[in-house]
């Protein structure tokens, strides 16, 4: 398709609708919503919908847990509304991850109650030999990672001439796991005539580039809500030796007593270590992480969905865009190594507006880090502590602070701005503490 001019795409105010049959929709769509009991549509759908059935390109500004799923999956559904006798597919969605690709899939059938539509999902860590089977059989809708979309187009086992409808989910997550070269030559032998929907949640150059250069003309609507974090997520902090995180863990899992709880580890090897742990102490906990066979994966997110997993220790690659509305808490055990990372993580809890708290645990090194997330949410988080538990040997002697600002003139909060020290703080008179600004950036 002819790239588009490069002027920045401007975006439009969605509209509101307040029900579903506002939105126009038929009568075995709104019987599906009714078994599903969605009762109206959220703004993302009450936007997307309409635009969408009208036959527009939309770019949707939409993060996970705001219903984006269902905002292009109803406008899918409606337009294929039946199986055609051919069996090539007439919608894709590409998304980036494996787990995505299944919460896709479950949540396209359940609303395509009620019809014949064939709804597939094909990943990579599954055996080919089963998908080629689904594919051959006639798949109205497939629903993919990039990668193994490739893989199929590349054996001739999956043809795209008749797609109508192309979504983009997750887009700047696929461009951040370096996608781009696979999304392009997907979209390259997709039919021009095609309807495409994009949804990101940032819109960055990256996927306006994208969405100029293969969309047509697209409608953009920012659902983003104002803060980074959601408001229903409560954030918190500790201070903790590296050595003293597991019994922190412990001790906080024991105090808080989550419904359902994601701790985050930053490596595969952690992540085990974590569990195993942990399983010796409390049950209902289960791990999750690329080293792990898809088959275990998808049983791991099966229990955790159904509730029957409590506590699920996880990597970042699988905890991103994990749906599960009763994550009632979230816990950092390791930073997260972008704070972006962090603001990820954290919308695991707070799903569909219901309250959630983020945990994370500091070591002294990592003041830094905390601030730059602090920055980028613009919110400083609040510190915790459990009462007798010493999470801290010794206070290390102050270093000397950096001779210029942390960030640009302008890019940090006001009170974090107001709390660094201008010079390093005396030692705390013995028996003690320091305040907390200055054992923070220690
Ligand atoms: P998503 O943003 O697509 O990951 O959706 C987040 C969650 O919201 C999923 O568990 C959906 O089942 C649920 N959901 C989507 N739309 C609605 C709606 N209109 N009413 C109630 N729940 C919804």
């Amino acid at each position: 398709m002819a790239e588009q001019p490069t002027d920045r795409i401007e975006s439009a105010a969605p509209t509101a609708a307040s029900s579903f049959q506002e939105l126009g929709l038929t009568e075995t769509m709104l019987s599906a919503l009714k078994a599903v009991a969605y009762e109206s549509p959220t703004p993302v759908q009450g936007g997307i919908i309409p635009r969408a059935l009208a036959g527009a390109d939309v770019l949707g500004q939409a993060r996970t847990g705001t219903g984006k799923t269902a905002a292009f999956s109803i406008p899918i559904l409606e337009k294929l509304d039946q199986p055609a006798r051919g069996h090539q597919p007439r919608a894709l969605v590409l998304v980036p991850t494996r787990e995505l690709a299944v919460q896709v899939r479950d949540e396209m059938e359940r609303l395509a109650y009620g019809r014949k539509l064939r709804v597939t999902a094909v990943y990579g860590g599954k055996p080919l030999r089963t998908q080629i089977a689904r594919l051959q059989k006639g798949a109205d809708v497939v629903i993919g990672t990039p990668g193994r979309i490739l893989d199929h187009l590349g054996r001739n086992t999956l043809q795209l001439q008749e797609l109508e409808i192309v979504v983009l989910d997750e887009a700047d997550r696929m461009l951040d796991i370096g996608f781009r070269p696979d999304i392009e030559k997907i979209l390259r032998r997709c039919p021009q005539s095609r309807q495409t929907l994009l949804l990101s949640a940032t819109v960055a150059p990256p996927v306006e580039r994208l969405a100029k250069r293969y969309m047509r003309d697209p409608e953009v609507m920012d659902f983003s809500p104002k803060g980074k974090t959601v408001d229903t997520i409560e954030q918190r902090y500790f201070t903790v030796d590296d050595p003293r995180k597991f019994d922190l863990l412990v001790q906080l899992l024991k105090r808080e007593q989550p419904q359902q709880a994601i701790i985050f580890c930053r490596t595969k090897r952690g992540t085990d270590k974590v569990h195993r742990k942990l399983s010796q102490k409390i049950e209902g906990i289960d791990c999750i992480h690329g080293d792990m066979a898809q088959n275990v994966r998808d049983r791991v997110m099966k229990n955790f969905r159904a509730g029957q997993t409590r506590i699920l220790v996880a990597t970042d690659v699988v905890g991103r865009g994990i749906d599960v509305s009763s994550i009632s808490h979230i816990i950092n055990y390791d930073m997260p190594q972008s704070s972006d990372d962090y603001v990820h993580r954290v919308g695991r809890t707070g799903r569909m507006g219901r309250e959630g708290i983020a945990f994370t645990f500091v070591t002294p090194e990592q003041g830094i880090e905390l601030t730059r997330i602090e920055m980028l949410i613009n919110k400083l988080l609040a510190r915790d502590e459990i009462p007798g538990f010493i999470a801290v040997e010794k206070v290390a002697p102050p270093q000397a602070p950096p001779s210029g600002p942390a960030y640009p003139a302008g890019s940090a909060p006001a009170e974090t701005t107001a709390a660094k020290p201008a010079a390093p703080p005396p030692p705390p008179p013995p028996g003690k503490r320091m305040p907390r600004r200055h054992r923070r950036a220690l």
